[in-house]
């Protein structure tokens, strides 16, 4: 399968190309950046045989798969040209600025036919699969309640658009609470129904939130706690499910590596559980390729990603209104 990148991005650099070049047969073939320069030395530096900076000129490449990991105000545009080009997608998360854009982008490419997923890379941790499985084999019996705490400090290097420029799709709502919607779907098997969030700009973010907490209401009547933050130096992340008969506490596993730490507490004790610890990135990679050969569904797919931008974005409302907000899927 030949990729084409769709941004010069940090992300590609430090996982996405190296999951891709992990699969057997892939190559990728070019790297898009609005700037001539960055695109070449991007290329050089990661060995990429072409740049452009015209889309239509790398669509019109010999490339059977592209992924976008632009700043979110272009993962529409750009993903509109890729599917009419009738290419396979991988978008990165927030899929869009808004609902309906992500709901226009999953049915064009149903009606292309061709494959768009979300690059939602927590659903791929050993850590996640071992925590659903404990779920669904019933070993904390009926959930009552999850706990996300997912406030980090933003390193330096990212701390660009992500903290200034809404325009962008800037703020930890649209960079966090995304991917905490997506794990807390990934885990229950339904979709948050009603939010209530208060946010804040406390240091670094100018213009855009830099922390918010919400409590989502599930249609099973679970709650849901999350934190999500940009300035949070020492917390570390954790996500806890507690049911009836037990407590699942994860700590460390709201992360991009295969880490982190699990404890199942049940009326007989504790029990330090072990999970496999290969690459996130790698896995979402594989999955998406076989989707595209017509085997299976992507980890993630363009519906999970539409879910969780509608969650973050009745985050954002709730916030912002002091008052509960449904959440509106687009019809999805
Ligand atoms: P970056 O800031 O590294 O890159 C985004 C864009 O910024 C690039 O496409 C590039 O534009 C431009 N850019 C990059 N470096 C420079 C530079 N030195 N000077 C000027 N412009 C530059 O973004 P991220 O990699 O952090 O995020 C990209 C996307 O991926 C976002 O949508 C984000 O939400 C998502 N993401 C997803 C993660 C996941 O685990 N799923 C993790 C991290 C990010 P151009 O292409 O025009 O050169």
């Amino acid at each position: 399968m030949k990729w084409a990148l769709v941004g010069a991005s940090t992300i590609a650099s430090q996982h996405m190309i190296g999951a891709i070049r992990a699969q057997r047969g892939h190559s990728i073939a070019s790297v898009l950046s609005s700037s001539n320069e960055r695109g070449r030395s991007y290329a050089d530096a990661h060995e990429i045989p072409r740049a452009f900076t015209d889309l239509n000129e790398q669509l019109n490449d010999d490339v059977d798969a592209v992924y976008i990991s632009t700043t979110n105000e272009k993962h529409f545009p750009q993903a509109m040209a890729a599917i009419e080009a009738g290419k396979h997608v991988l978008c990165e998360k927030p899929l869009a600025m808004n609902v309906a854009d992500a709901v226009a982008m999953v049915r064009a490419a149903g009606e292309k036919g061709v494959t768009f997923a979300t690059n939602h890379h927590l659903r791929n941790a050993g850590s996640h699969l071992k925590i659903r499985e404990l779920i669904t084999q019933g070993r904390i019996g009926t959930v009552q309640a999850v706990r996300v705490a997912h406030a980090v400090y933003l390193p330096p290097n990212l701390q660009g658009w992500r903290i200034d420029n809404p325009g962008a799709g800037g703020g930890v709502i649209p960079d966090i609470v995304v991917h905490d919607a997506d794990t807390v779907r990934f885990h229950l098997d339904e979709d948050p129904a009603e939010v209530v969030a208060i946010e804040r700009s406390e240091s670094l973010g100018r213009g855009v939130e830099d922390s918010v907490m919400s409590v989502w209401q599930m249609p099973s009547g679970v709650t849901v706690q999350t934190h999500e933050g940009f300035t949070i130096r020492h917390a570390g992340t954790s996500f806890e499910v507690h049911g009836t008969e037990g407590s699942i506490f994860a700590k460390g596993v709201m992360t991009q590596r295969p880490v982190g730490e699990i404890r199942l507490q049940t009326e007989t004790g504790s029990e330090d559980i072990s999970f496999s610890d290969h690459n996130l990135y790698e896995r979402a990679v594989g999955l998406f390729s076989e989707a595209c050969a017509g085997r299976g569904t992507p980890s993630a797919t363009g519906e999970d990603g539409v879910k969780s931008l509608a969650v973050a974005a009745a985050v954002k409302e709730a916030a912002t209104r002091g008052t509960g907000v449904a959440v509106d899927y687009g019809g999805i």
